[in-house]
């Protein structure tokens, strides 16, 4: 295969993502016959394990494999791949060269050679302390061979915080080895959504002001913060959701065609988009975005308590955990369309899905057939998850006397096109970085404009410039919501328990 030889350092694999989705990430892409044949993976961090203790944890002792997984002779094998180096601080000279060491003996005894990919799965305070350390080491350029970086989200806290740190790791890694990683671009029906715009000759001549009415994006879960009340009150839904993941998603939607399928052109075009999206500051704010906490519900997942009652979170909080906002992007594509994003925790479904509603035909020439003025429901629906696929709405006659329309849907759903399972993202994101393949990360520049939108929102909220309001656990959302769309005619956000249900 085209994957060159390598080894994958892991740095905090001692950690909750790397147990629950890299290693597993990287099992699969060992069992789909991805991985080179010269490969290694070395977890790092400070809890003292041996190369056995870390197998047991990450793999034999591990819930994210299945029972019978573990009687595999397949699994044996490549627990086999797995070592760990312990270290007593990250960025202290003695660990680097300890890890240095560490490597050349699995580089020789491998034969990976000197190409290395470092995973930051750390906390983010040691996003730039690593990759330091491992330049003054030389590890980021490594003699006769290459590296290349991997760092998890939040990648900053804002434009400033983003900025500093896109500076310092530029500093030590070259742009183009830089690999941030945000799992949403990793989802088939995210990438399916150019496939779907640019390998189709009859969306893209519809798809502009001309004939769209509104876009919306919908990311909903059913489960509230639980016992990360802590880590999530520093964050928020804007911080934790919009700015990365559907902001990403936004890109993918919205962006012109890009001259290419490579990295060059695609994120130059997610760059040019973030580059349109129309200010919200000072009193749009209040205007345009609404965020809510949940008060204490009833869910799909059973009853939950307040946000501010849950472990961690202060009983004055102001952090949402819901923002439903309406927004323009300014360039010709565009121009007047509103477009809408909500996500919220504690709501009834847990589901992402984008809906593209067309505009009515000129003239209503059934009304009078109808028991109701004819509605806009022309919607193209793209679910991100669960139950990846799409549906088309659209009127059809109803059987009988005079000319009565009703709504269809056509739907189609990913797992009737493969036997297999949709790959999950992080193994589709870990291949794309061992090929050297930067595509399906966000670059640098673009998380810093990503920043500079959602800022002055956050800021007008610090500020107390605009309402906090609440909603009852295991509904929508604050009403507050509704009214975005107020002056769209026959809009409004779509139930997704609507349609696209998969109930195979
Ligand atoms: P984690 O469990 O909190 O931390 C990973 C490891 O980092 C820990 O096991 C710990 O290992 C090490 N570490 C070093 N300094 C630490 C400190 N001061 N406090 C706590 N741990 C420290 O984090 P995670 O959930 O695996 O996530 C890793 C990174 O990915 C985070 O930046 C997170 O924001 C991001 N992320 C996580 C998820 C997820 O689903 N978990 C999803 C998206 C992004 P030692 O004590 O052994 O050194």
């Amino acid at each position: 295969n085209s994957v060159p030889s390598h080894i994958l350092i892991i740095f905090g694999a001692s950690g909750d993502l790397a147990q629950r989705k890299l290693i597993p990430a990287v099992y699969d892409l060992y069992r789909g016959g991805y991985l080179p044949e010269h490969f290694a993976l070395l977890g790092a961090s400070r809890t003292d394990y041996t190369d056995e203790q870390f197998r047991d944890k990450v793999v034999f002792d591990s819930e994210f494999f299945t029972a019978e997984q573990k009687e595999q002779a397949q699994l044996k094998e490549f627990s086999k791949l797995l070592f760990y180096q312990d270290l007593k601080v990250y960025d202290g000279k003695e660990d680097i060269d300890k890890l240095k060491a560490r490597l050349d003996v699995l580089s020789q005894e491998f034969r990976t050679g000197s190409n290395y990919i470092f995973y930051l799965s750390t906390p983010p305070k040691l996003y730039s302390t690593i990759p330091g350390a491992l330049a003054a080491s030389g590890l980021n350029a490594p003699e006769g061979g290459w590296a290349r970086l991997v760092v998890e989200k939040p990648f900053g806290y804002d434009e400033a915080s983003a900025k500093k740190l896109n500076e310092d790791i530029q500093s030590f890694f070259p742009e183009n080895d830089i690999y941030r990683i945000d799992h949403y671009l990793g989802k088939e029906t995210v990438q399916n959504l150019l496939v779907t715009r640019f390998a189709n000759g009859f969306f893209e001549p519809l798809w502009n002001r001309n004939y769209i009415q509104s876009v919306q994006i919908t990311a909903a879960e059913t489960v509230g913060v639980g016992s990360r009340g802590g880590y999530y009150d520093g964050s928020g839904a804007m911080r934790d959701m919009i700015q990365n993941h559907l902001l990403q998603v936004l890109a993918h939607v919205a962006m012109e065609p890009p001259i290419r399928a490579d990295a060059v052109s695609i994120r130059g075009e997610k760059m040019k988009l973030f580059q349109s999206l129309r200010p919200i500051k000072g009193e749009t704010v209040a205007k345009q975005v609404v965020r809510a906490q949940y008060t204490a519900g009833d869910t799909k997942d059973g009853r939950v308590v307040s946000y501010r009652d849950a472990e961690g979170v202060p009983d004055d909080s102001t952090t949402e955990t819901y923002v439903a906002m309406k927004f323009f992007i300014d360039n010709w594509r565009w121009a007047g369309v509103p477009f809408f994003i909500r996500t919220g925790k504690c709501l009834p479904l847990k589901v992402t899905e984008v809906v593209i509603t067309f505009k009515n035909p000129p003239q209503a020439i059934f009304a009078e057939f109808d028991d109701y003025a004819m509605k806009c429901d022309n919607q193209l629906i793209i679910r991100i998850q669960p139950d990846e696929g799409m549906a088309m709405e659209f009127g059809m006659k109803v059987p009988g006397e005079g000319f009565r329309v009703k709504n269809v849907d056509m739907d189609f759903f990913y797992r009737d096109l493969t036997t297999q399972d949709v790959p999950e993202s992080y193994s589709r994101l870990l291949l794309d970085c061992m090929k050297g393949d930067p595509t399906l990360y966000a670059r640098g520049d673009s998380v810093e404009v990503a920043w500079a939108f959602t800022d002055p929102i956050i800021e007008a909220w610090e500020k107390g410039e605009a309402p906090l309001t609440t909603y009852e656990a295991g509904t929508w959302g604050p009403a507050e919501a509704d009214a975005l769309w107020s002056d769209v005619p026959n809009g409004g956000w779509r139930n997704p328990a609507e349609s696209l249900v998969d109930d195979k």
